[in-house]
């Protein structure tokens, strides 16, 4: 079995799908690894490192005559295009968001695997791309939030005078969610956590924070550890503590997320207006229409003195944390398909029914629904 690896090139892109490592371990199991030249470049992987764990480094014509290529990013109409007969291609694809990727797959005789529709059970999450992602999102957003402010995180006391520590405010308790909770204790800051799912609590206190609640009984707990749509008196209440808490905190992180839906408007411009001075707000749920009424996607602006952080490509901003892992979740996957060193579609398997989007140009999606454990 031939697998490759092609250098991303949807602008900006610093990720690889699989790293030097992840290529070692394709070999162990009797797969030939081809990575394009310098794909790894700005993941802090060379060609030496490909070559030296077993990998053959090559040109982008030789990539796609691969059995299976892996990816990151959506293919565009031209890697479709270049994609060999008959081929595989594992990638993220968010199915439900492209429509003419779709389109232009089934007039094929390809077959794709989405790494972003791996069901998020127990035994699949070794390959739970989505989750590696959104921890390395929500770290970065911390890192990114503390650039922009000009003060400490955490509190000191110096011969200059008291500082105290900055305030910060994460709303979604997710996977992102969380992990942004863990980095701003870790950096000393007082943290409080909202989510709509009374599960999440029990987290956020796990982690040092203060889970803040509203006064009305309604779990947003939709099935599957997702969250559902919430009343329109929830999200009042809701809007209402966060009104609260905007006089009061330094930063606010959102990362509210309904499975399919636009994401919720959950800060208002009012709100911001009543932020202090220099305080930073970053909007983890930018792609999906965002959480903040003033954040303007993929850019970094101030507005009514508050910094806003809109960047929807953080995990490419961490390249070599989130090539690792990806390259683990992808790596791991691959050999989950397979079995004794070859390669087939099981649709009774339901990780890889699941994830399975097109088969030899056919229409896959979306799976029959699975029982969570
Ligand atoms: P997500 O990115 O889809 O959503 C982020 C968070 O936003 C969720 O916690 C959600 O409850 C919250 N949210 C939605 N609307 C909100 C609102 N109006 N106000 C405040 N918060 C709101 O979530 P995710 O990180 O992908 O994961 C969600 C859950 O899925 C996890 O906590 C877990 O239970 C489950 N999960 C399971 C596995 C597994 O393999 N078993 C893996 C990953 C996630």
């Amino acid at each position: 079995l031939k697998v490759a690896v092609p250098k991303e090139i949807f602008p900006g892109e610093k990720r690889v799908s699989l790293s030097p490592t992840g290529a070692a371990l394709l070999q162990k199991n009797g797969i030939s690894v081809f990575v394009e030249e310098d794909a790894g470049t700005w993941a802090g992987y060379s060609n030496a490192d490909y070559a030296k764990n077993g990998a053959t480094v090559t040109s982008v014509d030789d990539v796609f005559n691969a059995d299976v290529l892996l990816k990151i990013r959506p293919p565009t109409e031209l890697e479709v295009s270049k994609l060999k007969s008959g081929g595989t291609l594992i990638s993220f694809i968010h199915p439900g968001q492209n429509k003419k990727l779709l389109d232009a797959l089934t007039k094929t005789d390809k077959t794709v695997f989405a790494m972003d529709c791996v069901p998020r059970i127990s035994r699949a999450q070794v390959f739970d791309a989505l989750s590696s992602m959104a921890n390395i999102a929500g770290y970065r957003a911390v890192i990114e939030a503390a650039n922009h402010f000009g003060r400490f995180f955490t509190g000191q006391i110096t011969a200059a005078g008291k500082v105290p520590p900055a305030k910060v405010l994460v709303i979604g308790g997710g996977v992102a969610g969380l992990s942004a909770i863990g980095t701003a204790r870790g950096m000393g800051a007082v943290v409080r956590g909202f989510d709509t799912r009374a599960a999440v609590k029990e987290h956020v206190e796990s982690l040092g924070a203060q889970f803040l609640t509203v006064n009305i009984k309604e779990d947003g707990e939709g099935g599957g550890g997702y969250a559902k749509e919430m009343s329109k008196e929830f999200i009042e209440a809701e809007m209402k503590l966060f009104a609260e808490q905007c006089k009061d905190v330094d930063i606010i992180i959102t990362t509210a997320l309904i499975p399919g839906k636009r994401a919720p408007v959950l800060i208002t411009e009012e709100m911001i207006k009543s932020m202090k001075p220099g305080s930073v707000v970053v909007d983890l749920a930018a792609e999906s229409g965002g959480n903040i009424e003033t954040t303007r996607p993929g850019e970094v602006h101030t507005k009514h003195g508050v910094t806003h952080i809109g960047f929807t490509d953080l995990p490419s901003r961490l390249p070599t944390q989130s090539s690792e892992l990806y390259s683990n979740n992808i790596a791991k996957f691959l050999l989950h398909l397979g079995k004794d060193k070859t390669f087939f579609v099981n649709e009774d398997d339901e990780v890889a029914r699941g994830a399975l989007v097109v088969h030899e140009g056919q229409l896959k999606w979306p799976p029959p629904p699975i029982n969570f454990p």
